[in-house]
């Protein structure tokens, strides 16, 4: 089922939770809702279910405006971060309750509503634990079943909202790629939030990343981390050095030095550079590059994290460098990132 957000509003006593947000989700995509704490990605979510509605602005299923649908009539499968089980229901009544509490006609028999809850219990690793009771699993557990609840009800979208947040890192990470390969068996249209970066990374057909009620951008993973369209998304996904440039004639000043970097089209003014701190190559200090001194150099696993100030002392980056660079405290390095995004202003 494709899902299309058209110019949606949403206020809670006059604040703007969404503002003008807008989004098409195609057929069977996995799509993950990144951004920070209080950016809407809740709300959003709750509208596309039809838990809540819009101020402004319409949300289609399919070529039909499901705005006044409720939650029922939409058919959508939900997972929360603690969305409890039910606590009195054994696991297999847990997944059969969204069969269970359908109209009569709609409804399938006892006996059918056990065979697919089983058959569910299978597919999401659990087959042998639906006589126990939620406070008898663990918590990676528990989701499992959550999800396999979602996915009885032969849902039309799939919704998680942050499902394994709870869970230890290690668990986190297991659960995510198995979500992944369900996904894929199923090829449900899935609407998953996080605010774990990694996690959208990872997962996502396309990642939409949102701050304060607005979509920053949306993109494959790789477009995403390199290519981000302003300074919010490329702060917020993976290492970020930044330092303010002048731009003269397309290419790049630090206090008026060259550094051999074009402008990429941004015009001649104040300019903000980025790069991720082990995306640069370390040349020689008679080249134009951005030249520093070194006032933190860190050893870990794989690289050097050393920090420089540049530009006359003003300012500070970060750039890692292989462990043998022989790097000392107030040692001159000179470099050029590999890759790097010019902002205006
Ligand atoms: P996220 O899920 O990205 O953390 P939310 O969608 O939950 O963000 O919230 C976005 C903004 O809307 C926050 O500032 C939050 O405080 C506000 N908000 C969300 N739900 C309500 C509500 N029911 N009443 C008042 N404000 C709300
Ligand atoms: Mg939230």
């Amino acid at each position: 089922m494709e899902v299309k957000v058209k110019n949606v509003r949403k206020e809670f006593d006059k604040f703007p939770a969404l503002k003008d947000v807008s989004l098409n989700i195609k057929s069977g995509e996995l799509i993950a809702l990144l951004g920070p704490s209080g950016s809407g990605k809740t709300t959003l979510l709750r509208l596309i279910a039809g838990l809540d509605f819009p101020n402004v602005g319409a949300i289609y299923f399919g070529d039909q405006d499901a705005s006044q649908k409720s939650v029922r009539e939409r058919n959508v499968g939900f997972v929360f971060q603690h969305y409890a089980l039910f606590r009195h229901m054994r696991v297999l009544d847990n997944v059969g309750f969204g069969l269970k509490v359908r109209k009569k006609g709609d409804r399938p028999s006892k006996a059918e509503i056990e065979r697919r809850a089983m058959e569910l219990l299978d597919f999401v690793q659990l087959k042998g634990l639906e006589k126990r009771y939620p406070n008898q699993l663990s918590g990676g557990q528990r989701q499992r079943v959550a999800l396999a609840r979602a996915l009885a009800i032969e849902p039309k979208v799939l919704l998680l909202d942050e499902p394994f947040g709870a869970l230890d890192a290690q668990v986190r990470k297991e659960l995510r790629r198995w979500l992944r390969d369900i996904h894929d068996k199923t090829g449900h249209t899935t609407v998953f939030v996080t605010h774990d970066q990694e996690e959208a990374l990872e997962l996502a057909d396309r990642v939409v990343v949102m701050s304060q009620g607005r979509i920053e951008q949306v993109g494959t993973p790789d477009e995403i981390y390199d290519t981000p369209n302003s300074p919010a998304v490329f702060s917020f996904i993976g290492e970020s050095s930044k330092l303010p440039v002048s731009i003269e004639n397309g290419q790049l000043y630090l206090a008026d030095r060259p550094l051999g970097l074009d402008a990429k089209g941004v015009p001649d003014g104040e300019g903000q550079l980025f790069f991720r701190p082990h995306d640069v190559e370390v040349v020689e200090t008679g080249e134009t590059a951005i030249v520093g001194t070194v006032v933190v150099s860190r050893r870990t696993a794989g690289t050097r994290q050393v920090e420089l100030e540049v530009g006359g002392a003003k300012e500070r980056v970060e750039i890692e460098i292989p462990v043998d660079h022989p790097a000392t405290s107030r040692s001159r390095i000179a470099f050029r990132p590999k890759k790097w995004s010019v902002f205006a202003g």
